[in-house]
């Protein structure tokens, strides 16, 4: 596909923004409706539904019907395993639509957007689906007077909470494991990148999941987000988002029903490079191809790069010639490897922490410039700061763009404490040949996940959260089920038992 091709078919797009409730279309109960533009070049992708706190009502209200009454929670496991398979088959047959609402929604690459996250949100669904109907529940080893059966029964409606960064890929975390079990949802997409979620719940219809079982609200946090955080009938929410927005889920929960709340947050993880680790160049491309994928806009993003000082100079000069090659470009053109950040808000911020890296005496060895401002959309350089303490703001702060930080470190001891100074703990990765060391330093970093010698590995089928104010609970793999599901013990009594 060439990029003419791509940006003849932008144009062509019919962009559909009401919502979906019910298993129909509609308008929101006020009509009202905000405008999204693209951050590639700020054209208008249409009137988007504005949902308030009657339409997530509404969306509710159909999510606890269509649980109580069993249309889906009382189907065999295998029978929704049948319609979430062709769910994931029709996702992939919708792939190039997908991608282009994606990325004219948010501004990443078309390249990634067809190769990474359509496919991995069409796994994700897949793997749920095919899961489901191989998980038995448990007998407890009691006393022979009593049978107790321990099972896990669907937990009602859960609304979900995404971000703008991987919309489709964030929405599948939840659903896969959510509409598996058997629950209901209501699905509140990021105001700054709603259009894949509507697609996806036209998608599931057509797959034929019941009407009601997956609704979408798009609007605002502060809006749709707070209606459905504080919504009686609501029986857990998965978040995904910031860690100044995910403390208010808990807030949500404390004023109303005490609805679970499954946080997935920022986070600022740190990359480790020891002077043992011997292809240092590989090293740097790896952390460069971390950090500036999808415009630095992910929250495992190794924002922190702690390098030993005697390799320190070697490591930066890779870095100064691997940079570069993520300069921003046409999101539509298939080569490009760095779009557009989502909005004008998160140019400014990242702009501003530019600024302070600067100010606080950090030096930058690579990018740090706005670029492609005559487009009128939103590019920033990938961009290399060097001489950078942790307690800098860029160190400390997550940064959600293109900016790394290099931090030296003398000391294996010093290397921990550095990367684990922070108050996220979502990823980390160490770069070691000396086998103890490796695993000395995988045991002391407080991330939920470690990469060694590697990092972005990826798959469904291994758990995704964070320590400490990187969240709770894991999205992926068979330990997801836990989120969306509710233990029962159920004691039976056996008269004349021997
Ligand atoms: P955000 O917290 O601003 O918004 C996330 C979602 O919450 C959006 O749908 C938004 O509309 C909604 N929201 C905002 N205010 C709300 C409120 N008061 N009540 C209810 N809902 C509200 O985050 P963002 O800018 O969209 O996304 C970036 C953040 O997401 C980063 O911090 C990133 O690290 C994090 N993230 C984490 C993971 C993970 O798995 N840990 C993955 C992707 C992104």
């Amino acid at each position: 596909m060439t990029t003419t091709n791509w940006a003849e078919r932008a144009t062509a797009l019919k962009i559909d923004g009401r919502m979906l409730i019910d298993g129909v279309r509609r308008e929101t109960q006020t009509g009202e409706t905000f405008a999204k533009h693209s951050p590639i070049d700020a054209r208008l992708l249409g009137p988007i539904a504005r949902g308030l706190a009657a339409d997530v009502d509404t969306a509710v209200r159909s999510a606890r019907t269509a649980f109580e009454d069993g249309r889906w929670a009382s189907k065999a496991p295998a029978q929704r395993k049948k319609i979430l398979q062709k769910f994931s088959e029709l996702i992939l047959g919708a792939k190039e639509e997908l991608a282009l609402l994606e990325t004219l929604d948010m501004g990443k690459p078309i390249q990634y957007s067809l190769a990474v996250d359509v496919p991995a949100c069409a796994r994700c669904i897949a793997w749920y689906a095919e899961a489901v109907d191989k998980i038995y529940d448990e007998i407890a080893p009691t006393a022979a007077s009593a049978l107790a059966l321990v099972t896990r029964e669907p937990m009602g409606v859960i609304g979900v909470i995404v971000p703008w960064n991987y919309p489709m890929i964030m929405a599948a975390w939840k659903l896969g494991p959510a509409l598996a079990a058997g629950n209901s949802v209501v699905l509140k997409p990021s105001e700054k990148s709603p259009l894949t979620a509507l697609r996806l719940a036209e998608l599931a219809l057509e797959a034929g999941l019941p009407q009601g079982v997956f609704n979408v609200v798009p609007g605002y946090g502060h809006e749709a987000g707070e209606a459905l955080a504080l919504h009686m009938e609501v029986d857990a929410i998965g978040f995904t988002g910031s860690t100044r927005v995910g403390r208010r889920m808990y807030e949500y929960a404390g004023k109303s029903n005490l609805k679970r709340v499954y946080n997935e947050l920022g986070g600022k993880s740190a990359f480790v490079v020891f002077e043992d680790y011997a292809d240092v160049a590989r090293a740097a491309k790896t952390v460069s191809g971390g950090m500036f994928f999808n415009q630095g806009e992910s929250c495992n993003a190794p924002s922190r790069v702690l390098v030993h000082e005697s390799i320190a100079d070697e490591f930066v000069a890779t870095l100064k010639t691997e940079a570069p090659k993520y300069a921003p470009a046409d999101p539509l053109d298939a080569k490009t490897e760095m779009g557009a950040l989502v909005d004008d808000t998160q140019l400014k911020t990242v702009l501003g922490y530019i600024e302070a890296g600067h100010a606080q005496g950090a030096r930058v060895v690579s990018g740090g410039r706005q670029v492609r401002g005559e487009t009128g959309g939103y590019y920033v350089e990938p961009t290399v700061f060097d001489n950078v303490t942790n307690d800098m703001k860029i160190a400390q702060e997550e940064i959600f763009g293109p900016v790394m930080s290099v931090i030296r470190f003398r000391t294996e001891d010093e290397a921990i404490a550095l990367a684990n100074g922070s108050s996220y703990g979502l990823q980390a990765s160490v770069w070691s040949d000396n086998i103890n060391r490796a695993h000395r330093v995988a045991r002391g970093l407080r991330a939920g996940t470690v990469h060694v010698n590697s990092y972005d590995e990826d798959d469904i089928t291994v758990p995704f959260g964070g320590y400490k104010q990187s969240g709770n609970g894991r999205d992926k793999s068979l330990h997801a089920f836990d989120k969306y599901t509710e233990l029962k013990t159920t004691w039976i009594r056996i008269d004349g038992a021997r």
